[in-house]
C-alpha cells in the first residue's frame, strides 16, 4: 500500500563515532535516551490522532456531500436509512476522536502527564478513522473504489495510522497496564 502526498525522507545520517555521541549532540541526561525517546513518541501519538480526526472529517463531508446530491433511482442514497446508520457512525466516531486530541493537548499544554491519554487517542482515532474511510467508500459503491474521489486515498492515509508510533496492540498494552498496575509487554 502506498501512503500518497507523504514525504519520506532520510534523516539523521550516520551513527554514534566510535566513541559514542558527543557532549554537543547528547541530548538530555546520558542514560536518559529511552525515556526521552518514549517521550517525543507520546506527543508524535497525539498528533496522529489529530491527523486522524482530520480523515474522519474528510470522509464525513465526502459521504455527506455524495449521498444527498447522487440520485439513484429518483432519490439520493441518503435517503435510505442504512446509509444513515454508516453516516451517524462516521459521525460519532469523528466527536470522540476531537474530543480525545483536545484532552490530551489540554493536559500537554498544562504540563501534566499525558501517556495514557495519547495512546488512548493514537488506538482510537486511527481505528475510527479505518472504520470511517471503509464505510465512506462503501457508501460511494463502486465510485469509492477507484481514484475519481478521495475516499480510496483516505483508507490508504488511515491504515498505517493503527501501525506507525505504536501499533494498537501496543497502544492497547499500555492503556491496559496503566488500568492493572501489571505489564503485559515483553
Ligand atoms: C509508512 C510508515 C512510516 C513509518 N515511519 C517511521 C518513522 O518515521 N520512524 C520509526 O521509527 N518508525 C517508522 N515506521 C515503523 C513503524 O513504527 C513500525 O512499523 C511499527 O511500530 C510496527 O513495528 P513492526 O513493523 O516492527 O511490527 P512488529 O513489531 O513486528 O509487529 C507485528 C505485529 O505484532 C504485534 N505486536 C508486536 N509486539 C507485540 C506485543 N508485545 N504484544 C502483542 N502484539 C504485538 C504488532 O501490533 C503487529 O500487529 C513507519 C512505518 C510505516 C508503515
Amino acid at each position: 500500500m502506498d501512503k500518497r502526498c507523504s514525504s519520506r525522507t532520510r534523516r539523521g545520517r550516520g551513527g554514534p563515532g566510535p566513541k559514542g555521541v558527543s557532549a554537543f549532540l547528547l541530548l538530555g541526561e546520558e542514560g536518559q535516551g529511552f525515556s526521552i525517546a518514549m517521550h517525543s513518541l507520546d506527543k508524535g501519538r497525539v498528533s496522529v490522532g489529530a491527523g486522524c480526526a482530520g480523515i474522519i472529517m474528510g470522509c464525513l463531508e465526502t459521504v455527506v456531500d455524495y449521498a444527498t446530491q447522487r440520485q439513484q433511482f429518483g432519490r439520493p442514497p441518503a435517503s435510505f436509512q442504512l446509509i444513515q446508520d454508516m453516516i451517524a457512525d462516521i459521525s460519532v466516531d469523528l466527536d470522540a476522536a476531537r474530543l480525545l486530541v483536545y484532552r490530551a493537548a489540554d493536559l500537554i499544554e498544562r504540563g501534566e502527564p499525558f501517556g495514557v491519554e495519547a495512546s488512548k487517542v493514537k488506538y482510537y482515532a486511527s481505528e475510527a478513522a479505518v472504520r470511517a474511510a471503509n464505510s465512506a467508500i462503501q457508501i460511494f459503491g463502486g465510485y469509492g473504489y477507484i481514484d475519481e474521489y478521495p475516499v480510496q486515498k483516505y483508507l490508504r492515509d488511515a491504515r498505517v495510522m493503527t501501525l506507525y508510533e505504536g501499533t494498537s496492540q501496543i497502544q492497547k498494552l499500555l492503556i491496559g497496564r496503566a488500568e492493572t498496575g501489571v505489564s503485559a509487554l515483553l
